[in-house]
This record gives C-alpha cells, sequence and structure tokens, in this order.
C-alpha cells in the first residue's frame, strides 16, 4: 500500500482524537485497521476544510484507527484527498472527493471536474 503521509496511526476515540489533533485547521485523514502483522490498512480517506478535529468525530465508532494531515488551505487538503482516493484506492470511497460549492479546483490526477 502506498505510504499516506499522513500522522499516526491514532485510536479512533474521542480521548485519542482530543489529545493527537491539537490545532484548528484544515486536514485530511484516512480510516483503517490494522492488518496481522500491525501495518495501517486504509478503508476511506476524507478531508475538513476547517477543522479535521471536529470532522474525525463523526466517524468514531466506523473504524479502529486514523491516520491525519494538517494542510494551510482546505483547497490543499482537497488535492492531497484526491492523491490519496487515486494512490490508495480506499475500499470505502465509493465516489470522487468532491470540492466545496463555490470553486473550482481541479483534481490533479483526473480529469473528472473537466
Ligand atoms: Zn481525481
Amino acid at each position: 500500500m502506498a505510504n499516506t503521509g499522513l500522522l499516526g496511526p491514532y485510536r479512533l476515540t474521542f480521548d485519542a482524537i482530543d489529545a493527537a489533533v491539537t490545532q484548528t485547521s484544515p486536514g485530511v485523514f484516512a480510516l483503517g485497521h490494522a492488518d496481522p502483522g500491525g501495518r495501517f490498512c486504509v478503508n476511506h480517506v476524507g478531508r475538513s476544510d476547517a477543522d479535521i478535529k471536529i470532522k474525525l468525530r463523526d466517524f468514531i465508532g466506523s473504524d479502529s484507527l486514523f491516520k491525519y494531515g494538517y494542510f494551510p488551505s482546505s483547497e490543499a487538503a482537497f488535492q492531497k484527498e484526491c492523491a490519496l482516493f487515486h494512490d490508495v484506492r480506499p475500499p470505502r470511497n465509493l465516489v470522487h472527493p468532491g470540492r466545496p460549492k463555490g470553486t473550482s479546483w481541479e483534481c490533479p490526477h483526473c480529469r473528472i471536474f473537466a
């Protein structure tokens, strides 16, 4: 599996999210589990355009582990989310990442928005 370049993994619990994610920032996350060899396996990737911590809390209970990364803008987070979507092909991401309403951002890896 491709290296995500994200921090972690951490347990996907309220307390572990609170301890690991200390900044209010746009970000990208990967949810997953550990395989029998202890390697992190990505099931789903996503992003927050404003606050990665709040977004992660929405997914508590859906998986066991998460990784995350802060990004300086929601556009940077969008580009990273697209890169992970195309590189990792997470099994629970059934549709391409969306761009925020009102933007004309393009995916750097495909022509879905062209
Ligand atoms: Zn794409």
